[in-house]
């Protein structure tokens, strides 16, 4: 994976906007103008979470440069501004934590999106990170929505990486916001351990 990574970061330098790749350093003008924060009126007061954007092409772009092209460039702008974001609000949070990739998800990506973004945001925010979850056998992606609640239901606690958590505060980062169910079964999987948490996500569909 750091092979693939250096060789994605040859064809790609950080000089190019993670988004649209032309030339310039971080993003672009035109490529920051077309994100769209998604609209928190939508949510219902019962929200335990933030998604910051809307789901649509420039979002979908820089998501896919990270994951499936290995921009990782792409990924620490996700990061930082996922930072940003949860340094505007007064919650603090005493660890960070990241949804479980499938198994399939990890192999056909050769790498964790989530931890990788855990990583970012807890080195920014100064906050340590803890791997939470054992993921479900299948992928949440290539489910229907009923399905997906269902397959939701599977992800697993670690509990060798629970020591000292119990009445801590936890956010927990995924990358989007498709039904819910992931974010949902996690949390709630934190609170029977006496844990508070609180989702981020960075797009919202
Ligand atoms: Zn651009």
């Amino acid at each position: 994976m750091r092979a693939l990574s250096r060789i994605a970061d040859f064809f790609y330098p950080r000089l190019r906007c993670p988004v649209c790749l032309t030339f310039h350093e971080g993003l672009c003008i035109t490529c920051r103008a077309s994100f769209l924060p998604y609209d928190e009126s939508l949510l219902s007061e019962s929200e335990s979470g933030i998604s910051m954007y809307r789901h649509q092409e420039s979002v979908k772009i820089l998501i896919s440069n990270y994951k499936k092209k290995m921009i990782f460039s792409a990924g620490d702008l996700m990061a930082t501004l996922i930072t940003e974001k949860l340094s505007a609000e007064e919650e603090r949070f005493d660890f960070i934590t990241f949804a479980p990739s499938s198994k399939s998800s990890l192999k056909k990506l050769g790498f964790d999106h989530g931890a990788y973004l855990a990583k970012r945001i807890g080195r920014q925010l100064d906050i340590p990170i803890r791997a939470l979850f054992r993921p479900s056998d299948k992928e949440q992606k290539v489910l229907e929505r009923d399905e997906r609640s269902e397959n939701a239901k599977k992800i697993a606690l670690l509990s060798e990486n629970m020591d000292g958590l119990k009445g801590k505060s936890g956010v927990l980062v995924d990358d989007v916001y498709t039904t819910g169910s992931t974010v949902t079964a996690c949390l709630a999987l934190m609170k029977i351990r006496g844990i508070e948490g609180k989702y981020i996500t960075f797009s919202r569909i």
